[in-house]
């Protein structure tokens, strides 16, 4: 019997791995602009790196994490999100201690949780994640924002929300925290185990449960906004006042709550309004994080981020009917007819590619006319056709696929002309 891919788990296959390519360089293209630097972390960690930087109230520390015990006796965990690594090696490297403040990070790469395979969610996804660590402006919240905003848009996605809200600081966390557990105490027993484990422990996490979202007491639950301090409240407005003097338009829910649990201030989710993206509108969630450092062993940071995943991101594009930019074409494509031709063929070609042509030949034996089929399946833009005749007297026939006009080219000029018409 053949082996099966893992559930919740796919192969990127050429002709799709193009567009992901596409993506990434567009969003790291845009992270360079905005200063953000790349960091590239280990897949596994220590599953305590988790338990205390995700949080072991959540679902993802609960239900979703691949932990495996190592050779040595370890404890370790395939990532299940890019903070709390991110974060580990802030306080390892002590970037804190970089005169260039805040530190400014972006990543992307495989996370794994186990969770029940559908559209958009799988076991293995690739995150792409940017984390703003060491300062405490609204501003910075705002450009984190707009920066996961302007990804997306400059991919072409225009049928996006953003909607934002404030869990404000410990403080006001701690107020909105005891007007929940009253709220939900009394009738705690109609909701669902995990709302019963989260009233005491974290009953903010019982606003976002996806199975009891429609009970009545939901939509009567204590509004944070509610319960905001000043300082939190500024803290907000100010980070409004930022978001619409970048015309980054969004709008304030309340009761959006991030699945993790270090957030404070700041949280925000975009979403993809396209008809056909299916049941799962969440494109990216981020927010501030404010205790998160301290909680892995580093100085009293303040911290900010987000993260979406490429498959969700590529969802949204094929929803909107987004065609990316990408050429797959090969730029020269040489037929050959004779023994020597052939021969010649491969040295030519070599010279192509070392003067940066994308080039292909056929292998596979096939005769003038197959070759030529060939040439069209690889969307060929210039097809050069050699022959032994052609060889002796050192020219060689250049074609223009897209005109069908033909010349013939000195054979020691051939890679210099295709490349002035390529503009290369
Ligand atoms: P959800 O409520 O959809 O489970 P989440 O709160 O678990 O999302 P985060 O942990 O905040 O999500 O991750 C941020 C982003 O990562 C999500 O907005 C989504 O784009 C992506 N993401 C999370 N889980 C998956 C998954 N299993 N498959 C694909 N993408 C995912
Ligand atoms: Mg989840």
């Amino acid at each position: 019997m053949s082996i099966q891919i893992p559930r919740g788990t796919q192969d990127i296959l050429p002709g799709e791995v193009e567009k992901w390519q596409y993506v990434e360089e567009v969003a790291k293209t845009l992270c360079y602009n905005y200063q953000y630097k790349e960091i590239r972390t280990p897949i596994f960690e220590a599953s305590e790196l988790f338990t205390r930087g995700v949080g072991d109230t959540t679902d993802i520390v609960q239900k979703e994490m691949y932990m495996f015990e190592d050779r040595g006796g370890r404890s370790l965990a395939l990532r299940p999100e890019g903070t709390a690594s991110v974060v580990r090696s802030f306080v390892g490297n002590k970037m804190f201690g970089h005169p260039n403040q805040p530190t400014k990070l972006f990543y992307s790469g495989p996370m794994f949780r186990y969770e029940r395979p559908q559209a958009g969610r799988y076991r293995q996804f690739v995150q792409f994640g940017v984390e703003a660590l060491g300062s405490e402006d609204p501003a910075i919240d705002a450009e984190v924002i707009s920066l996961a905003m302007g990804i997306y848009k400059k991919l072409g996605l225009t049928q996006l929300k953003l909607v934002i809200n404030s869990l404000g600081d410990a403080g006001s966390r701690n107020a909105h925290r005891e007007a929940l557990i009253n709220h939900f105490k009394p009738r705690i027993d109609e909701f669902c185990g995990d709302c019963q484990n989260r009233l005491e422990k974290n009953p903010l996490r019982i606003l976002d449960c996806k199975k009891d979202r429609d009970h009545e007491l939901m939509s009567t639950a204590p509004s944070i906004l509610d319960y905001l301090n000043d300082e939190s409240k500024q803290y907000f407005e100010k980070v409004q006042k930022h978001l619409s003097g970048m015309d980054v338009e969004f709008t304030v829910d309340p009761t959006l709550v991030r699945g993790l649990d270090y957030y404070n201030h700041t949280a925000f989710e975009i979403m993809s309004d396209a008809e056909g993206f299916g049941a799962i509108t969440t494109l990216c969630g981020g927010g501030r994080y404010n205790g998160l450092v301290e909680m892995i062993g580093g100085p009293e940071t303040p911290g900010i981020g987000f993260a979406f995943s490429i498959e969700r991101l590529l969802s949204a594009l094929e929803a909107e009917g987004v065609e990316l930019p990408i050429e797959q074409g090969v730029e020269c494509f040489i037929v050959s007819l004779g023994d020597d031709a052939k021969d010649y063929a491969v040295k030519l070609l070599h010279n192509l590619r070392a003067a940066g042509i994308s080039s292909e030949k056929d292998y596979l034996d096939r005769k003038v006319k197959g070759q030529f089929k060939a040439a069209d399946r690889y969307e060929a833009k210039y097809v050069a056709v050699i022959g032994d005749n052609e060889l002796q007297e050192n020219k060689i026939n250049l074609k223009d696929m897209a005109t069908g006009e033909q010349e013939e080219v000195s054979l020691d000029q051939l890679v210099d002309n295709v490349k002035s018409k390529l503009g290369k």
